[in-house]
């Protein structure tokens, strides 16, 4: 396991489209675990996509356990050409990004989802999950389609915040 690096903006990788994994073979599996080491390297990530370590293919690692214990949540998750296939309600939160690392964004997304996708046994899940777990979860899923939070910040003026150093 290695920590990668991560690219930042304007890095035009983070605004291609990620392919889907056909199988998980020991390619993924290690490039999971570098994802999750990557993960928790950086203090106060709650979330990372393959491509943001330069990588192009359909794989997502969250874990909010640690900056939201107060909430109830899955602990890590690895999600695999994951997939939001039902989702309701609205939710307010500020945003940060390893790719965006001078900003932060005040951004509106799904309260509760339902995501589908494979786990490391290529087996199908279906996870129902909402709050700050499901916030990271969509912030994540935006990644593997060329989206970056700021794509999602309503107004660059008012809900965009520079980061304290
Ligand atoms: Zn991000």
């Amino acid at each position: 396991m290695s920590i990668s690096e991560i690219i930042t903006i304007p890095n035009p990788l983070l605004r291609k489209i990620s392919q889907p994994i056909e199988n998980v073979d020991e390619e993924v599996v290690t490039l999971v675990n570098n994802l999750k080491k990557t993960l928790y390297f950086h203090k106060n990530c709650v979330g990372i996509a393959a491509v943001q370590t330069g990588v192009l293919k359909r794989i997502v690692v969250t874990d909010v356990s640690q900056s939201f214990k107060e909430h109830k949540n899955n602990g890590p998750i690895v999600m695999i050409n994951p997939q939001i296939v039902y989702s309701s309600g609205k939710l307010s939160s500020r945003e940060g990004c390893l790719s965006v690392p001078d900003f932060l964004g005040q951004v509106e997304r799904k309260k509760k989802i339902e995501v589908e996708y494979l786990d490391l046994n290529e087996k199908k899940q279906i996870l129902k999950t909402s709050g700050f777990e499901a916030i990271a979860i969509q912030h994540e899923i935006d990644h593997l389609n060329g989206k970056i939070f700021l794509d999602r910040v309503t107004s660059l003026k008012t809900d965009l915040f520079r980061r304290k150093r």
